[in-house]
């Protein structure tokens, strides 16, 4: 297998072209409106957007149609302005017994004042969210396990399973996939997909510093790519295959975050290589498994 493009030296013009052209033909709104994020956008003030956010983030896993009939339920029970229910204990309690897998009894109320907590407290989650942010390090994942922190003390004692998932721990080991994504969502620039809650809360935010938010998906085209070898799906890899996004797009390695995980969730990049599929495959021309082109750089 060839090598990865973190080390120096080959020109990464052919990736790059080959991952932009692939996103000027991909339809963003489409995808947006498939994708949990679309819950989101109908909420207007940013309050209401991290508030909703981070619970439909949180709640982001198993199947697609099952995360937004059960998200949305959620939603639709704390009403238009949700930043305002959750602030509210009767409203919170509104959501008691709500079951989605792993949650159900008081799980919500819980969460939801936990959140409800660190807002009163920093006056939004996206300061709270950077109060533990210790500075000095290239990425958010520091920050990422101090807002986790912040929210399971914030829950209080003998958290629940179902309660302790919804607060993803990247330092169990696994990638905090959901609160990576949660981040994209909020500080990620405003383009249809991504909001730029925060810095609409004039927040200082940096889309430099993100964590790819890592599933199979993601984890798989990574590896053909050659943005990663690692086989383990934790935060390590996550950074990695960042840091070699970044050598793409400095400013904002997770620009083809969405459009790359599409191309796994639809079908299109099957598990095995696929002599019919990967014939049309946007991207394989940098693929190690489909057909490697003559100019690829990242040889041995
Ligand atoms: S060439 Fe095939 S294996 Fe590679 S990304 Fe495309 S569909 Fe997936």
């Amino acid at each position: 297998m060839n090598g990865l493009i973190l080390g120096p030296g080959p020109s990464l013009d052919p990736l790059r072209r080959t991952l932009d052209g692939f996103l000027e033909g991909v339809d963003r709104p489409a995808l947006a409106a498939s994708d949990p994020v679309a819950l989101v956008h109908p909420y207007s003030d940013p309050g209401d957007q991290e508030v909703a956010g981070l619970l439909v983030a949180m709640l982001a896993y198993g199947r697609v149609a099952s995360i937004r009939d059960r998200a949305q339920a959620a939603l639709s029970v704390l009403g238009p302005r949700p930043s305002q229910a959750i602030a509210d204990p009767e409203a919170r309690q509104t959501l008691a017994g709500f079951v989605y897998r792993f949650q159900k009894g008081q799980d919500l109320p819980r969460f939801l004042a936990a959140l409800a907590h660190l807002r009163a407290e920093h006056g939004s989650l996206g300061a709270a969210f950077l109060a533990g942010d210790p500075g000095g390090s290239t990425d958010y994942a520091p920050a990422m396990g101090a807002f986790a922190g912040a929210l399971s003390s914030a829950a209080g004692r003998r958290l629940s399973y179902g309660l302790r998932f919804l607060i993803p721990d990247a330092q169990k080991g696994g990638a905090a996939k959901r609160l990576c994504l949660y981040l994209r969502w909020m500080i990620r620039p405003k383009d249809g997909v991504d909001l730029g809650t925060w810095s609409a809360l004039g927040l200082s935010v940096e889309p430099s510093r993100l964590v790819i938010p890592l599933d199979t998906h993601i984890h798989r085209i990574g590896r053909y790519l050659g943005l990663t070898d690692r086989a383990s799906p934790n935060l390590e890899t996550a950074q990695e295959i960042t840091r070699a996004l970044a050598r793409l797009a400095p400013t904002d390695p997770l620009r083809y975050d969405l459009a790359l995980c599409h191309l796994g969730i639809s079908g299109r990049c099957p598990k095995r290589r696929d002599p019919v599929k990967c014939e049309g495959c946007p991207i394989r021309a940098v693929c190690r498994l489909g057909d490697e082109p003559p100019d690829w750089p990242f040889g041995e």
